[in-house]
């Protein structure tokens, strides 16, 4: 049986979400540690490899740098708030959004209080900051960049055990889960390695919005996604949709593949067949591959198999590409490995599972 490196740390597991604040009411989170340990130990047939840390040179490249600071320090200003004194609360959840809704064309200037700072960078209620959610982001980032580096030094195909996920992070801000796009510094990444043009193509279930806006304009970095129609009512509900094709130089160069609520692994796999020949050509490939499409996931309502992830593999293998798989989402801690390894088996060219 041939396996794929499997790039993780340990530092993944200090984001404590703690919980999500959805239409007014908090829930528990989903987006628990748990979920490193459910794939690590169900990859433990591959070879682990422990991530190396990186400079910050391809992350501010990827994100505004202004972002990425407010990210590093927006959790000890929250503590010296004092909001956990005042309400209770270690979290940072922003209240208020600078939307066109009240700038209305206007520069805002930026927002002295920490709780309304939150809401120039954060831009939903979900996507809380505890006191290891930089660490565990950062080791993510780390993660991506170490198996960018195990590809240029050979390895045909790398897997980044990413966590949290990175698809929904934009290049100002951050939401859906998502703090830093490792998958858009895993593109980057191999940009610098020399491969002149690379697509990503995201498996996930929800569309990564992230991913695209950061590639927008770009034609060397080239974006596809397969996910649950936005116009079905489902997040990030205001991108995702088929006429969302690129701009200025990247014009041409995104695709979007919306499906229906109730889509099987017949229907799924064709769209990924479609995506990959979509990439051909493409002198690497980054694999956005989140696992919450499956019948079994709470997040989606899409129905895919093992077997549908197992096929995905396959497909995107056959594609022969230099690839780094980077981890997205995927809820459902009792099939949350099975889902990964029949993915990765089937990218490493396994006929059966
Ligand atoms: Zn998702």
């Amino acid at each position: 049986m041939t396996t794929m490196p499997v790039v993780w740390s340990p530092e993944t597991r200090r984001h404590e979400p703690l919980r999500e604040v959805w239409v007014g009411v908090a829930t528990e989170g989903t987006e628990v540690p748990a979920r490193v340990d459910q794939i690590v130990g169900a990859l433990s047939g591959h070879r682990l490899v422990g991530a190396t840390p990186h400079d910050d040179d391809v992350l501010r490249r990827v994100h505004a740098p202004a972002f990425v600071d407010h990210l590093r320090t927006v959790h000890a200003a929250w503590l010296r708030g004092p909001y956990d004194e005042l309400v209770a609360q270690s979290r940072v959840v922003p209240y208020a959004f600078p939307t066109p809704a009240l700038t209305q064309g206007m520069a805002p200037i930026p927002a002295v209080a920490t709780h309304a700072r939150a809401g120039e960078y954060c831009y939903d209620t979900m996507t809380l900051v505890g006191p290891g959610t930089w660490e565990a982001a950062r080791a993510a980032v780390d993660c991506a960049l170490t198996a960018v580096d195990l590809v240029t030094d050979g390895a045909r195909a790398a897997y980044a055990l990413c966590r949290p996920p990175g698809h929904h992070a934009t290049r100002e801000g951050y939401g859906g889960s998502c703090y830093l796009n490792n998958a858009a510094v895993a593109a980057t990444a191999l940009r610098d390695a020399g491969h002149a043009t690379v697509a990503v193509v995201d498996l996930d279930a929800h569309h990564g919005n992230g991913t695209q806006a950061i590639f927008w304009e770009r034609p060397d970095v080239r974006y596809a996604s397969l996910h649950v129609d936005p116009a079905a009512g489902w997040f990030p509900h205001w991108f995702g949709h088929a006429t969302e094709t690129g701009a200025g130089d990247g014009l041409g160069h995104n695709r979007n593949l919306p499906l229906p609520e109730g889509t099987r692994d017949d229907r799924w796999v064709d769209g990924v067949r479609t995506l990959a020949d979509w990439a051909t050509g493409a002198d690497a490939l980054v694999v956005s591959l989140g696992v919450d499409a499956s019948a079994d996931d709470p997040e989606s309502p899409l129905l895919v198999t093992a077997d549908g992830y197992h096929a995905a593999g396959q497909v995107l293998g056959a594609l022969d590409l230099p690839t780094v798989v980077v981890q997205e989402g995927g809820y459902h801690l009792p099939s949350l490995g099975e889902l990964v390894t029949a993915y990765l088996d089937g990218h490493a060219g396994d006929a059966d599972r």
